[in-house]
């Protein structure tokens, strides 16, 4: 089965109720990359071993431990040797590669180019940061499998914040050079770029270091969801793209439900409605998007028929 696959069906007439698909909705690039390398591994050799979930989507795990991926941890990677393992889009630190190396296991490294270039302007940054007695700042999600990433490309030593409240971690009289998750959202690292202007005594560099696969959904979907009367986001309960996601389509249209698939979908949201549009994270395959749609095409217009 593609991943995404092609760009057909995203749209379903029934008698009364149409619902759409947004056509922007579907895995980003480095997922999509990511999810095919470990297809192709697994056509080649019936086991492979992935560290960390390589997307925050169960359904899509399942579908891929079916095909003979096993998703191991860094001290299970540590009790093997000589396995076929692929490092996610998220990207890993240098440790990571080391153990790799050591323990003899064949790597597939799936990391997003993206997040590559970005590792290798936060090692670079900390390197000059260090002769200059300055930190390096990364605003995003402190266990976050990319943050982790990141942060090890300076010898653990960046500063994560989170939120505001983080604020007191960061010396204001040192030199500072800050990046973003590639998956924050714009507005809130806007915010947090103000605050550290006004605060900054020293000299402060600011990276643009947003990905805009992930950016670019939020306007997209903004203008989406304010043309279906009801919207259905599909997202894993551990992506927290799709918890942010589904807020931006609440703000704009209160019908607006978060469902990890058909199990979560109650039929009274439907009442009276015509329109229903389906969307989901970056984690979201369009093949369950789809399976939604279908479900959905059948149930709903099987109700008003009743
Ligand atoms: S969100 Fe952007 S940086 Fe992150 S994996 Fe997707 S394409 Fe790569």
């Amino acid at each position: 089965m593609s991943t995404n696959g092609p760009n057909s069906d995203l749209i379903y007439k029934g008698t009364t109720v149409t619902i759409e698909i947004d056509p922007h909705a579907g895995f980003c690039f480095g997922v999509d990359r990511a999810v095919h390398l470990a297809e192709s591994l697994l056509q080649k050799d019936s086991q492979a071993y992935c560290v960390g979930d390589i997307v925050h989507n169960q359904k899509e795990m399942d579908r891929l431990s079916q095909l003979g991926l096993t998703f191991v941890n860094h001290q299970e990677l540590e009790n093997q040797t000589s396995k076929k393992v692929l490092f996610r889009a998220h990207g890993e630190p240098p440790q990571s590669y080391q153990l790799a190396n050591q323990k003899q296991h064949q790597l597939t490294d799936a990391t997003c180019p993206v997040v590559v270039k970005l590792q290798q302007r936060v090692k670079k940054a900390w390197e000059t940061m260090i002769n200059l007695n300055g930190q390096v700042i990364i605003f995003g999600k402190r266990n976050h499998a990319e943050v982790l990433g990141l942060v090890g490309q300076t010898q653990n030593q960046a500063v994560v914040i989170e939120n505001m409240n983080d604020l007191d971690a960061i010396d204001f009289s040192r030199p500072i050079e800050v990046f973003s998750q590639t998956t924050s959202s714009l507005t809130d690292y806007k915010l947090f770029c103000e605050r550290i202007t006004s605060k900054a005594q020293s000299t402060l560099k600011i990276n643009d270091t947003i990905c805009r696969q992930v950016s670019s959904r939020e306007p997209w979907l903004k203008a989406f969801v304010i043309t279906v009367e009801v919207m259905i986001f599909v997202g894993g309960t551990k992506s927290s793209n799709a918890k942010f996601l589904h807020g931006v389509c609440k703000s704009h249209n209160p019908d607006s439900f978060l469902v990890s698939g058909v199990d979560d979908i109650q039929m009274e949201w439907f009442a009276g409605k015509t329109r229903v549009g389906i969307s989901g994270a970056t984690s979201t395959p369009l093949w369950q998007l789809q399976e939604v749609a279908q479900w959905l095409h059948q149930n709903l217009n099987e109700q008003i028929k009743n």
